[in-house]
């Protein structure tokens, strides 16, 4: 007899961080980043063409394989801690340059 059950994902409330941005307007919600993400931080959104929801932020490694596989530039992107914000500054034409 086959029996249905619920599972509920809760993203982390009291901790909340953002290591990658969702642009809703470019992604299709194809869910290759879900899939190549070494660590599961994403996982499906039940609403289909929609980005996937960020549930284990804390857990992302910063490798960079959710962005370089998405075929849909600009669909996600890195939001780097502050500590991994370095900038340069050129001394002469005062320009500063921040990782992005
Ligand atoms: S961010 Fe890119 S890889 Fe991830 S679901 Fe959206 S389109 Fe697909
Ligand atoms: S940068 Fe790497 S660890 Fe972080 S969400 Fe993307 S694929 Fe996962």
């Amino acid at each position: 007899m086959a029996s249905e059950q619920n599972v509920f994902a809760i993203p982390n409330i009291p901790t909340p961080s953002m290591p990658v941005i969702f642009d809703p307007k470019v992604c299709k919600g194809c869910n290759n980043c879900v899939e190549v993400c070494p660590i599961d931080v994403f996982i499906p959104n039940p609403r289909k063409g929609a980005p996937p929801i960020i549930l284990h932020a804390e857990e992302c490694w910063y490798c960079g394989c959710c962005v370089d596989d998405c075929p849909s530039p600009g669909a996600v992107q890195f939001n780097w801690p502050l500590p991994l914000k370095p900038r340069w500054k050129n001394k002469e034409s005062g320009e500063v340059r921040q990782l992005r």
